[in-house]
């Protein structure tokens, strides 16, 4: 740890790694952060907070930080250091240059889940006023699109039910494809705690989880399912609840679409959808699975935590569904202690989808074909909106590879090396005319761009984060944009550089906007958030002061539940003679991500490589010790790291992390993907894996 003196005075900010959206005090000397204090105040973590948010904010200084603009004609060129005003005005040249040549539809945008709601607002507003079409989407593509598509089919809008606190009322608490001790450590020490003093715990996971055998904590229930069966797994779930009759009928006959219940459970009833039936799908014998629907049904207090292994899959949409079905069976959505709750991955994951960064909604899910909603944004903007969705992020990559998309700007995500199959992307990226990358670091998209715009990190720019729980909190700026400009004033030049002219001081503004063009933030405001500390979307004259901390409380947001059946597909992406093993990704505590932040600080010294998990079965048969240096390849790529002999593994799965560009576990991964959002299918890829060298 540096000494860096006694602080003089602290800021109240939020932190930029994940969803939990801890609240920190930047404690300051002069404009230098000298440590950051978890707040004691913060709804969201009450003092608490891990070594990411405590310990790995250095990034933010580190000598790799870019602060010029530069561009350069052709990626083979060196970069040049050029003037902000040279550098937008090129962009913008160039983005014109291609829109007169390929026409309106061939450029877009794509924003970031780290960035702040205004900076994501901005983006949207650039691609759809300034570019005239609505080719912009965001990373959450790439994580919790089928969470927006799942809850909004069912409940009628993409939001976790519940807070945080709600879990210390849970009798059950069932944890689905997440990792919360590794990717959000401090609501697993929520739920930890509330596991202690004796709820009961159900592990839906492929790999043991530490929350399987952690201390003072086991799980009742640890269905450790095959990768790519999360559908036959809770299909099967919902076949004991209501073949036993487990389910609530009073509130299901109240609160949910009778019609859809009836034609749901016709379909869950069937015998082709029972435990016994999925047995040699999911590999978990059927007893265990009844068994732990029976747990969950009883609650009397039932929650569910879901993460990206529910949604990153070739039917994670579907998942999501079931998941919401189960719930509302049991009754177990609009009160303390239950409900339906994604684990957001990226600090500003919910907030980026809240703000219309998706190719089909505007801010507030509210769909681009629909004209009332289009009028207000046309008369606000001064502009008249295409009704047409634009392209999500894959179809960019499609659409460069054939020719019809030909600019792209970037804004803080690193899409060559976090999104799936980095050949495919790569390919893409080098056929388009003109990428500008808006990023902190030179990171691996740059190295395709032709303009880079220096960004800024979370400690020079003032806006908002939103949580899992749909918490907006303040991010106060605590030193000056070490670039000159904070990310929303770079996006408001480069607007202005296409010929659309924004008008905003402050991001509080940005914000009034925001609310006033969104029926769930009308009550949003920068002042009442600092009277709150915080407050909860929905968050209007209908709520409470401070928003809503439970949803669906008297009814779904569309009504009554909706129930829809769950079809089980199996994945294309299926075990071969040469590809015998499946490879399934996530997380490691102490870094994030790609690793751009982490990897710059001392977090790195407890995790600086990805590592390959590999059963002791698996292992012994190819010959593999701990240490050894592994070849791993699926049908798309190849890849080398080093062997870790876990029993945490099953036989027959390998596991590993995403944080390294230089071991590129996304080299590996396919272009398979959710039927209905087009989510990279991460958690399923066939492979084979051999010894490379001794260690
Ligand atoms: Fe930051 Fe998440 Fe850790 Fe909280 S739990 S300090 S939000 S990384």
């Amino acid at each position: 740890v540096i000494e860096l003196g006694q602080p003089e005075h602290s800021i109240l900010t939020t932190c930029a790694y994940c969803g939990v959206g801890c609240g920190f005090k930047a404690e300051m000397k002069g404009s230098t952060v000298v440590r950051m204090v978890p707040w004691k105040d913060g709804k969201a973590n009450e003092g608490h907070s891990c070594i990411k948010g405590r310990f790995a904010w250095g990034y933010a200084t580190h000598k790799d930080r870019m602060t010029k603009p530069m561009i350069r004609k052709a990626i083979t060129d060196p970069w040049q250091e050029v003037s902000w005003e040279e550098a937008l005005n090129y962009a913008a040249s160039e983005f014109k240059r291609i829109q007169h040549k390929y026409g309106k539809d061939s450029v877009g945008g794509i924003t970031s889940s780290r960035c702040t709601n205004e900076e994501t607002y901005l983006v949207q507003k650039l691609v759809r006023a300034a570019l005239g079409n609505n080719n912009v989407d965001t990373c959450a593509r790439v994580c919790h699109s089928p969470t927006g598509y799942g809850l909004g089919q069912t409940f009628g809008t993409s939001a976790g039910t519940q807070t945080f606190k709600s879990v210390e009322h849970a009798d059950v608490i069932l944890v689905m494809g997440a990792n919360p001790s590794d990717a959000h450590p401090v609501f697993a020490s929520r739920m930890k705690k509330r596991l202690r003093q004796g709820a009961k715990l159900i592990v839906i996971d492929p790999r043991k989880i530490d929350l399987v055998s952690a201390p003072h904590v086991k799980a009742q229930h640890h269905l450790a399912l095959k990768p790519g069966t999360n559908v036959a797994m809770i299909t099967a779930m919902a076949h004991v609840v209501v073949t036993e009759k487990l389910y609530a009928a009073d509130y299901v006959q109240e609160r949910c679409d009778n019609k859809s219940f009836a034609e749901w459970s016709e379909f869950v009833s069937r015998p082709e959808n029972s435990p016994e039936a999925f047995e040699a799908v999911t590999g978990v014998p059927a007893a265990e699975v009844r068994a732990a629907a029976r747990t969950f049904a009883s609650g009397p207090n039932s929650a569910i935590y879901y993460g990206l292994g529910v949604t990153e899959h070739a039917q994670g949409s579907t998942t999501v569904i079931g998941i919401a079905n189960l719930a509302m069976a049991c009754g177990m959505v609009g009160r303390e202690g239950v409900g339906v709750n994604p684990l957001r991955g990226q600090n500003n994951v919910q907030g980026s989808c809240d703000m219309g960064s998706f190719p089909h909604e505007l801010p507030g899910y509210r769909h681009i074909s629909d004209s009332i909603t289009r009028n207000q944004f046309d008369a606000a903007w001064g502009v008249h909106l295409d009704p047409e969705p634009g392209l999500r992020i894959p179809n960019m990559f499609d659409a460069a590879l054939d020719g019809s998309f030909k600019a792209l700007y970037c804004h803080g995500e690193d899409i060559a090396q976090s999104d799936p199959n980095t050949q495919h992307v790569s390919a893409a990226l080098s056929a388009m005319e003109c990428i500008v990358v808006q990023d902190i670091f030179l990171n691996e998209t740059a190295k395709f761009a032709h303009v880079f715009l220096p960004g800024s990190s979370f400690l020079e720019k003032d806006g908002t984060f939103t949580n899992a729980e749909r918490r907006i909190s303040r991010v106060n700026q605590v030193m000056p944009p070490l670039a000159g400009y904070a990310d929303w004033q770079t996006t408001l030049l480069f607007a202005k550089a296409l010929g659309y002219e924004m008008h905003y001081d402050h991001p509080s503004q940005i914000m009034d906007e925001i609310a006033a063009l969104t029926p769930s933030f009308h009550g949003v405001s920068y002042e009442k958030i600092e009277q709150f500390g915080s407050v909860q979307w929905p968050c209007n004259e209908n709520t409470a002061l401070a928003g809503t901390d439970i949803m669906h409380v008297d009814h779904f947001v569309r009504g009554k539940g909706r129930f829809l059946p769950t079809q089980y597909v199996a994945s294309e992406e299926k075990i071969t003679q040469r590809f015998p093993l499946l490879l399934t990704t996530g997380r490691i505590l102490s870094q994030y991500n790609v690793g751009a932040q982490t990897r710059r600080t001392e977090n790195n010294q407890w995790h600086d490589e990805d590592v390959l998990e590999i059963h002791p079965h698996d292992a012994q048969e190819r010959g593999i010790e701990t240490g050894m240096q592994v070849g791993i390849e699926s049908r798309v790529g190849r890849t080398v790291m080093t062997a870790v002999v876990s029993e945490r593994m099953q036989p027959g799965v390998v596991y590993t992390t995403f944080h390294f560009p230089e071991s590129g576990a996304n080299v590996i991964t396919t272009e398979n993907s959710d039927w209905a959002t087009n989510c990279p299918e991460y958690k399923v890829t066939a492979v084979q894996v051999i010894t490379v060298t001794h260690a």
